[in-house]
């Protein structure tokens, strides 16, 4: 019986087999002869604005390069065919993170069809397809044979190509690359004289660790700073992600964990880096542990086992990444493996200045650009963030057809960085631009009224992201630290957009939700977590799990609870009764700038003030600017 069965599963498929070759070969044969020249971005957006894309554009993502780009015709300028037709070119354009979403949504406002396309291997799509055929073949093969007993006839997550998810760096990334982390830098620079000749090191009897584990918000640079280390000391780096294990079967984890780390040691000395440690080196959760967490457990104990098994001194350094430090598996922090932490900081001042002077190298600016001023307008503002706004300014350049990118550009992508593209209004009634612009009106009147808050920047009823408006402020410099009055002004200011609909128009919108959602935050924080309130003092009433975001089981009573939400209340109430009670007393400026703000859609945040103010006022505090 089970003879049978496993001589007739291994003729089906040498027969899929050859159909399949003899499908790809058919399909991928007129593809070969297709002439692919690279364009830069720039080209790509010039013939997009003057339309000579061919539709669809097609974009790639390449598992193999864990890169993403674009394909496609497009149309020559001034080349013209004998018959008159535009020539037209294939083109490639490669996309940098964070380029991405902007692109699709231009494509999209131009109504450009897209095509998505996710290849998996260097070869054809149709290969890729009949691959996978196959591969489901050789599945179905393999679980039947297991369940007859026998070892699987393929060495599942073996073959190397599967294994090596982003290989090695092929453009070669140094120090010089990573700017404004100065501190994080000198921490690894041990670990590069180390990989440059470990022998060397060793004999100096320096102790280097297995594992360094880099811990910081996303778009600091910590993949960058990983790869500027293997770069410095010309070693393999090999690449990937915790979440690139998350989608996977019982056992297929552990097993590419295992072959990555048998890579690894062959090579040494090298890196290997892990991002996102946190999506399988999660604290294990014991009973009661749902679907796939046995899975991760897997990954997470063979990724141990192998650091384990190593000696340090053979060259493998385990780099991981986190912006999540908290939630991580104590295992993993143990002595002998990720003992060694490196925080890589939010950029400070001088740090932007120095990564937007990096990433500005590549571009013409016009003599009034002053990254100086950009740097100090961009508090919070994260490497990745920093040349997102460079890029984005760039294009924007382009399409201003200016010589160079000047201060309002950098201003303005800035701002769309920071909150959001403007979108188009289509579909936005004369009604809702009533609301949005009284809404917003009783937002920007209470910035420029209250005390302990960050100056205002900008306001606007041209919608943005997901909001139908944006009442923008930025603190003068890096905060580190809030206070208690900015807090308490803080919800005031949430609840402007709510009152100032109430007043005008004698009906709400749903338009306050965010405001309300945050107001409320923000007083729970105060009563819980920051000791702010006078009921409670110094007393914290949450450890609140960074993971999901809950609320570990409260170590108090359910009287305390109800205190608790009764002192949030308060906070609330008190905090919207006082906001109302100084919008009613400026109802007339209220009404000035609501209308203003209808007929100019948007003002700047010293515009507003002096209109709030008066004129006079501004004038005598005008010196600071
Ligand atoms: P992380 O791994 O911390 O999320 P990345 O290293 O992926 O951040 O950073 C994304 C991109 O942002 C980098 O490729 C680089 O262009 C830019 N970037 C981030 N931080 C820096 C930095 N300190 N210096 C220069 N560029 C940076
Ligand atoms: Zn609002």
């Amino acid at each position: 019986m089970a003879k049978k069965g496993e001589s007739a599963g291994r003729s089906w498929l040498l027969i899929a087999l050859v159909v399949c070759a003899l499908l790809s070969l058919y399909r991928a044969s007129p593809q070969a002869a297709a002439k692919t020249q690279e364009a830069t971005l720039l080209e790509f957006y010039e013939a997009m604005e003057s339309g000579r894309l061919v539709e669809p554009v097609t974009r790639v993502f390449d598992r193999d390069e864990g890169s993403t780009y674009l394909a496609g015709e497009m149309e020559q300028k001034d080349e013209l065919n004998d018959d008159g037709s535009p020539k037209k070119r294939k083109y490639r354009v490669r996309l940098v993170p964070g380029e991405n979403e902007r692109v699709m949504n231009d494509l999209l406002d131009n109504s450009i069809k897209v095509e998505v396309v996710e290849k998996k291997a260097a070869i054809s799509p149709f290969i890729v397809q009949t691959l996978f055929f196959v591969g489901m073949l050789a599945l179905l093969y393999w679980i039947m044979y297991r369940r007859m007993g026998g070892g699987g006839p393929f060495g599942f997550g073996k073959s190397k190509a599967k294994v090596l998810n982003g290989i090695e760096a092929k453009n070669k990334v140094t120090f010089a690359d990573v700017a404004g982390v100065d501190e994080a830098r000198e921490e690894v620079q041990e670990i590069v004289e180390f990989l440059k000749d470990p022998s060397a090191f060793k004999k100096l009897g320096g102790r280097i660790p297995k594992g360094v584990l880099l811990v910081g918000p996303p778009g600091t640079g910590k993949t960058l700073l990983a790869r500027a280390i293997a770069g410095e000391a010309a070693v393999p780096f090999f690449a990937m992600s915790g979440s690139d294990f998350e989608e996977m079967f019982v056992g297929v984890g552990a097993s590419r964990m295992r072959d990555v780390f048998a890579e690894a040691k062959k090579r040494a000395p090298c890196i290997v880096f892990i991002d996102e440690i946190d999506s399988i080196g999660q604290k294990r959760t014991g009973a009661g542990a749902i679907g796939g967490s046995h899975a991760y457990e897997q990954t997470l104990n063979t990724m141990l086992v192998e650091m384990d098994g190593f000696d340090a001194n053979e060259g493998v350094i385990v780099i991981a990444a986190t912006n999540r430090p908290d939630t991580l598996d104590s295992a993993l922090l143990r002595p002998g493996r990720f003992d060694r932490q490196v925080v890589v900081e939010l950029p400070t001042l001088k740090g932007r200045r120095e990564i937007l002077e990096l990433h500005g190298k590549k571009i013409t600016f016009a003599p009034d650009a002053d990254l100086d001023r950009v740097a100090r307008g961009t508090p919070g503002f994260s490497g990745a963030d920093l040349a997102n706004l460079l890029n984005e300014a760039a294009l924007m350049a382009v399409r201003k057809k200016l010589d160079g990118v000047d201060m309002a550009t950098l201003d303005e992508a800035r701002d769309k960085v920071l909150w959001g593209r403007e979108r188009k209004s289509a579909g936005y009634s004369q009604k809702d631009r009533e609301c949005t612009a009284w809404h917003e009106a009783g937002h920007a009147i209470l910035q420029v009224l209250l005390p302990n808050t960050d100056p205002l920047h900008k306001v606007t009823i041209i919608p943005r992201g997901r909001a139908l408006g944006v009442t923008m402020s930025l603190p003068e410099r890096d905060v580190l630290n809030r206070t208690r009055g900015y807090f308490l002004s803080e919800i005031r200011l949430c609840c402007g957009g709510r009152i100032a609909e109430e007043i005008a128009l004698g009906d709400i919108s749903t338009g306050a939700a965010q405001d309300i959602a945050q107001a409320t935050q923000i007083a729970r924080d105060m009563v819980c977590r920051f000791g702010m309130s006078d009921k409670f003092g110094f007393q914290a009433f949450v450890a609140r799990s960074p993971l999901s975001g809950d609320e570990n089981p409260p170590a108090f009573s359910e009287g305390t609870a109800r205190e608790i939400d009764a002192e949030v209340r308060r906070l609330v109430d008190e905090a919207y009764a006082d906001a109302k009670r100084v919008i009613e007393e400026n109802r007339a400026k209220l009404e000035e700038l609501a209308k203003a703000l209808l007929e100019k859609e948007t003002m700047d945040g010293r515009e507003v003030e002096r209109m709030v103010r008066g004129e006079d006022e501004a004038k005598a505090e005008g010196g600071e600017a």
